[in-house]
């Protein structure tokens, strides 16, 4: 999970130029640092948060693990990455993984890329034994849930206290 504060570290700065709030919690009782694939892990989250931040001109980002399931010796995390942005029409869900799919939207026309960052994000999650699908958020915008396999030792035995990040940056007028 040191992997997951990592990708906030990077895209803080990005989601405040936005004055968009990015919060990273996780359900009590999950234990917060154990071995994962911190370079999967991060490229999923850098993909998932790096969307969520440029398809959400107003509101909030928020990442939150919210389930943990023991399969064996191993532990399958599940987590959601919520945001408040344009949203994803129903008929559309089907294609967002394919590659070089792109929703005709004109922030996704100026945001560029290429339409890989999902399809890769899928790929990446299915070497993890995992599974990614969207939802629409109920509030407006768009919900990624994604879960994955990671090994389930502890890297220590203390038990950290509920965290909780939040940076609500000042509104700033001069920012469109
Ligand atoms: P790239 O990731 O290669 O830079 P991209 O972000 O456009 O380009 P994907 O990450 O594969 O491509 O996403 C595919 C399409 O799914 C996007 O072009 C956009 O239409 C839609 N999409 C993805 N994430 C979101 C989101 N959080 N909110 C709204 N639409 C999204
Ligand atoms: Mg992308």
């Amino acid at each position: 999970n040191e992997a997951i504060m990592e990708t906030f570290d990077t895209l803080m700065p990005k989601a405040m130029e936005k004055n968009l709030s990015l919060n990273l919690s996780f359900k009590s009782g999950i234990p917060q640092n154990v071995i994962g694939d911190p370079l999967k892990i991060r490229q999923i989250m850098m993909n998932l948060i790096g969307n969520a931040i440029k398809f959400t001109p107003k509101g909030s980002i928020a990442v939150l693990v919210d389930r943990a399931t023991y399969e064996g010796d191993r532990l399958r995390l599940h987590v959601a990455v919520k945001d408040t942005g344009i949203g994803i029409s129903e008929d559309k869900l089907p294609y967002l993984f394919e590659p070089f799919y792109q929703a005709d939207h004109f922030m996704v026309r100026q945001a560029g890329g290429t339409g890989l960052g999902l399809a890769i994000t899928r790929k990446l999650v299915q070497l993890m034994d995992g599974e990614i699908y969207c939802e629409p958020n109920p509030g407006g915008g768009t919900i990624f849930h994604f879960h994955v396999l990671i090994r389930a030792e502890s890297m220590s035995s203390i038990s950290l206290p509920e965290t909780n990040m939040e940076k609500m940056p000042e509104p700033d007028d001069s920012l469109s």
